[in-house]
C-alpha cells in the first residue's frame, strides 16, 4: 500500500495541475480590493468547427470567475482558419508571430476537433487510463508576454470530460493571460490581478491597452512591447 502511495500522489497532483490554477482562498479574496470594472479585448481565431454559440458559452462562463475581480473579457471575433500544424506547438509557434492588433488586449486560438485529434485520442487512451498520464495538451499561453494562447475548444464525450473541459481550460488558461502562474493557493494569483488592474493608472500604458504583467513580472504596458518580445526570437 505505502508503496503505491507516491504514484497516486504524482498522479493527483497531475491532474490538479491539469484542472486548476490553484487553490481559491475566497476570504483573503473578498478582503481585497480589485476597483471599478474594467474589460479587455480577447481576439479570437477560431478553427472553422467552433460555432459562435461555444464562444458565448466559454465566455459566459470565464466571466463568471473575472467578476471575482471586477473584470469582464470580452470576446472579438477576427478570423475563422485551419490549425497552422497538428501539435500545440505549432499553434503557439503561429501566435507569436503574430502582433496584436490595434483592438485587441489578448490574442485566443480556439482549436477545434478534426478526425486527426479523435484518431490520437484513441491511440493515446490507453496510455491514459494506464499510466494517467495525458499527453494531449489542453490549453497554454506563451509567458514572453503571457498575451497570447490557445485552448482546445470543443470536446466530445471522451474519458477527458471527467477532469477537464473547454470552460475549465478557458478559466485556467485566462488566468495565465492575467499574468497569473501555477500555484497551490490563489493568494499570489490575486495579488498580482490587483496589480495589473493598477497598472490602468500608470502615466506610461497605452490607453488602448489593457496591461499585464508576466510570470516573471515584466510589465507589459503597451502593445509595441509584445512586439518586440516576438522580434527578438
Ligand atoms: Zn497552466
Amino acid at each position: 500500500m505505502s508503496q503505491q502511495f507516491p504514484y497516486y500522489f504524482l498522479l493527483l497532483l497531475f491532474l490538479f495541475q491539469c484542472t486548476t490554477i490553484g487553490f481559491h482562498e475566497k476570504k483573503i479574496r473578498e478582503e481585497m480590493a480589485f476597483g471599478e470594472e474594467s474589460q479587455f479585448r480577447v481576439c479570437l481565431i477560431a478553427e472553422p468547427d467552433i460555432t459562435k454559440e461555444e464562444i458565448s458559452d466559454l465566455f459566459k462562463a470565464w466571466n463568471e470567475e473575472l467578476s471575482f475581480y471586477q473584470l469582464k473579457a470580452l470576446p472579438v471575433e477576427l478570423a475563422v482558419m485551419e490549425r497552422p500544424g497538428f501539435w500545440g506547438t505549432d499553434i503557439l509557434g503561429y501566435l507569436m508571430e503574430h502582433q496584436l492588433t490595434k483592438d485587441c488586449d489578448r490574442l485566443l486560438y480556439l482549436k477545434g476537433r478534426t478526425w486527426g485529434d479523435i484518431t490520437f485520442e484513441v491511440l493515446t487512451l490507453g496510455i491514459f487510463v494506464g499510466v494517467g498520464l495525458k499527453l494531449e495538451v489542453q490549453g497554454a499561453v506563451e509567458g514572453q508576454s503571457n498575451t497570447r494562447g490557445y485552448i482546445k475548444a470543443k470536446y466530445i464525450s471522451t474519458i477527458q470530460m471527467l477532469f477537464t473541459s473547454p470552460k475549465s481550460t478557458l478559466i485556467h488558461e485566462g488566468y495565465h493571460l492575467l499574468g497569473c502562474g501555477h500555484q497551490l493557493f490563489m493568494k499570489e494569483c490575486y495579488e498580482k490581478i490587483r496589480d495589473v488592474k493598477l497598472l490602468l493608472t500608470d502615466p506610461n500604458r497605452d490607453p488602448n491597452f489593457f496591461p499585464v504583467i508576466t510570470t516573471r513580472g515584466k510589465k507589459i504596458l503597451s502593445r509595441d512591447q509584445v512586439t518586440t518580445f516576438t522580434n527578438k526570437d
